[in-house]
């Protein structure tokens, strides 16, 4: 179980960090993946742009290659479920655990004038997404590493107090590492809402790739051989390991190594190579996104399954907690 929140174009750090696993797990698993339109109510009380935000979460999320017949693709807003539980959950939750929360103290000073409850109760609610379906796998990237954490607390929590009902919830990607795709400027990750000409999306055109590719931070290059790299060249690195083929990585690691490396020609490649991996995800994406029908089944039919999933989980909540009282 996973979600995104519909905050805006789906970008590199989403694919990598979190799309690229369900789509391999999809085929291993019964999948619930969500696109969190209530999450993202924390942040954007302003729900004018929601549904399109919302349909193309769903297109890019089927482009990058879900399956809507195979895994339950739905909206968190169409399981009511997730509300109570929700509810029993934060009965369970300690303000100054919430308050300690990373991604708390940072939206709190990104959105001063809008620290709502829902902002500190965030992880109680994703806690709830994810035990409704009884997860045990949630495929999200490093930034979620503590919001696991405090999902399988809240579980362990509540099996604690009310008797077995949820497996223990845990981080899960497809490689060794949760993954962090960094920002192309050297500082944070690639991020939906914030730093947009540092994060690469996979609707951007061809020339903007190139363009925001180019304008990353690099230096003048290593004058001693073997010097470690910044931050913002090892980022460069990491970007091309995600998408360039070994041998030209291996190449580039050379010339950094004998410090003959020429960023501009690194980057133009790097450029090249973002180019050819987002471009048909993008064309794909675009005629998804064209055919409003299809997406409005898509819906349905993951809202059904993913409500089938919900209830089944809540009679036994109810059972657990006491509160089936005829
Ligand atoms: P955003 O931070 O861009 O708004 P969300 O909060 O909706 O994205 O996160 C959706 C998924 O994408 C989560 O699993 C999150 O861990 C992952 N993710 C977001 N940004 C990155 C990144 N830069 N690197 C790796 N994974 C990321």
């Amino acid at each position: 179980m996973s979600g995104i929140r519909p905050t805006g174009f789906l970008h590199l750090g989403n694919y990598f960090g979190a799309v690229k696993n369900y789509v391999r797990l999809q085929n291993e698993f019964e999948c619930y993946f969500m696109v969190a339109d209530l999450h993202s109510l924390t942040t954007h009380p302003d729900t004018k742009e929601l549904k399109t935000n919302v349909q193309r979460v769903l297109s890019e999320n089927i482009a990058c290659g879900l399956d809507p017949d195979n895994a339950a693709l739905y909206c968190q807003s169409h399981v009511y479920e997730t509300s109570e539980l929700y509810l029993y959950l934060n009965m369970l939750a300690y303000i100054g655990e919430l308050e300690k929360t990373v991604t708390f103290k940072d939206k709190v000073r990104q959105h001063e004038n809008n620290v709502n409850a829902g902002l500190l109760t965030y992880p109680v609610l994703q806690t709830a997404d994810i035990i409704l379906h009884r997860a045990s796998y949630v495929p999200v990237g490093k930034d979620q590493e503590q919001h696991l954490e405090m999902a399988r607390q809240f579980a362990n929590r509540f099996n604690h107090r009310y008797g077995d009902v949820f497996p223990e919830p845990h981080a899960f990607n497809y490689g060794d590492e949760l993954v962090k795709v960094p920002s192309l400027d050297g500082a944070g990750k690639m991020s939906k809402s914030e730093n947009q000409y540092a994060t690469l999306y996979l609707s951007d055109d061809d020339e903007l790739i190139r363009k925001k590719v180019m304008k990353a931070k690099t230096d003048s290059g290593p004058t001693e051989p073997n010097t470690p790299k910044p931050d913002y060249i090892e980022n460069i690195f990491a970007l091309m390991k995600l998408v360039s083929a070994d041998d030209v990585i291996k190449k580039f690691e050379e010339d950094y190594a004998t410090c003959s490396i020429r960023y501009g020609d690194m980057k133009k490649q790097l450029g090249e190579d973002m180019v050819s991996f987002i471009a048909p995800i993008r064309e794909k994406a675009d005629n998804i996104r064209n055919n409003e029908q299809y997406l409005k089944e898509v819906m349905e039919k993951g809202a059904e399954k993913a409500r089938k999933s919900a209830k089944a989980t809540m009679e036994l909540v109810r059972k657990a907690m006491g509160l089936n009282y005829y």
